[in-house]
């Protein structure tokens, strides 16, 4: 008996984030930015959460980024290293470590980001290191 590979469910897609997961089933982290002060921000809105203009767009993010924090989770069935990552146009994002052993997880490591396959729907961005 071989050990299943057990896939995290699929995201539930709300239709102001459609641009994200598209993102996503492309292989781009996509990130949205204020037009009036120029700020990134993740959560998906259509107005900035920093100056409350709501002349927004979305754009490619350079997927690259480093651990603001993270835990172990050995017994969780998929991700072993929940994270929040600070990306390198800013924002910090909700997430997980994968590929490399969780005790070699370190505050600040580089990290980029990669494309985990989920249940029937849109691939999960998550971050191994750089
Ligand atoms: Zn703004």
């Amino acid at each position: 008996m071989t050990a299943a590979v057990q896939l995290p469910s699929a995201p539930e897609i709300w239709p102001e984030a459609v641009p994200y997961w598209q993102g996503a089933a492309d292989g781009v982290l996509m990130l949205m930015r204020c037009l009036a002060c120029e700020e990134h921000y993740v959560h998906p809105r259509p107005f900035c959460p920093h100056c409350g203009s709501n002349r927004t767009e979305w754009r490619e993010a350079q997927g690259s980024g480093t651990i603001y924090t993270f835990t172990i989770t050995e017994r969780a069935p998929v991700f072993k290293v929940p994270a929040m990552v600070e990306l390198a146009e800013g924002p910090i994002m909700m997430t997980a470590i994968v590929d490399c052993e969780p005790a070699e997880v370190k505050i600040g490591q580089p990290v980029m980001v990669s494309f985990c396959p989920t249940d029937g729907g849109a691939p999960l961005p998550v971050f191994r290191p750089a």
